[in-house]
């Protein structure tokens, strides 16, 4: 069925930012003494809030991370990300074919808005979602939670259960649920993991140029 309001995550799904990001999350850790492997990043904090990636790294390992370490994190994410990130395949033609048929669209993201208009910029998306990006920043919970897409849907004027939600990640598969939306899972990244996906419920799919259809719009 077609719906109303079809909201994209960022990461892994408009742009390849995951191999980037993580790549460097993981040289972070490991330097600040924090034993941590790319395979652990992408299962244990993928789709996540920094906040909850924080959270869950003190727990696991009993102590915080040190003074400045995301900030430094950060500011070498978003300057590879500027320089490196592409977009994923078959996004453009995708969006296209929303816009062509009338069918609103708009990007809600784990990462801050720097993060965003570092990818979305570099990958010259950012026109498309100016006004129409919305980020964990903004509300009180982020993925696994609800809050991020209920804000999305609430800001762009589209009820939950008309909205399709197109996610990458476990802990977003899991928010567009809880947000009694329809969870798209794109599996098409190269850490696309379509079972782990499926088992939460998603609809999986590998094309970007897929989706169209399974929007109901071709
Ligand atoms: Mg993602």
């Amino acid at each position: 069925m077609r719906p109303a309001l079809v909201i994209f995550d960022c990461d892994g799904v408009l742009v390849d930012s995951e191999p980037i990001s993580n790549r460097l999350f993981v040289a972070h850790l490991n330097r600040a003494g924090f034993p941590f492997t790319l395979e652990e990043c992408y299962r244990e904090l993928l789709g996540r809030s920094m906040a909850s990636c924080e959270a869950l790294l003190a727990a696991r390992f009993g102590r915080k991370l040190p003074e400045g370490f995301i900030a430094a994190l950060q500011a070498d994410t978003y300057a590879a990300l500027a320089a490196e990130v592409e977009t994923m395949p078959g996004v453009p033609a995708a969006l296209d074919a929303l816009e062509a048929a009338g069918l609103p669209y708009c990007v809600a993201s784990s990462g801050e808005f720097a993060k965003m208009r570092a990818t979305l910029g570099r990958t010259g998306l950012l026109p498309r979602f100016e006004g129409r990006m919305f980020s964990a920043t903004q509300v009180a919970r982020g993925k696994p939670h609800p809050d991020l897409f209920l804000h999305a849907a609430a800001e762009m004027r589209a009820g939950p259960a008309r909205c399709a939600v197109i996610e990458d990640s476990v802990p977003g598969i899991r928010a567009a649920a809880a947000a009694g939306m329809r969870a798209l899972g794109y599996a098409g990244g190269t850490h696309a993991d379509a079972g782990g996906l499926a088992a939460e419920g998603a609809e999986t799919f590998s094309e970007m140029s897929a989706l169209p259809r399974l929007l109901g719009i071709s």
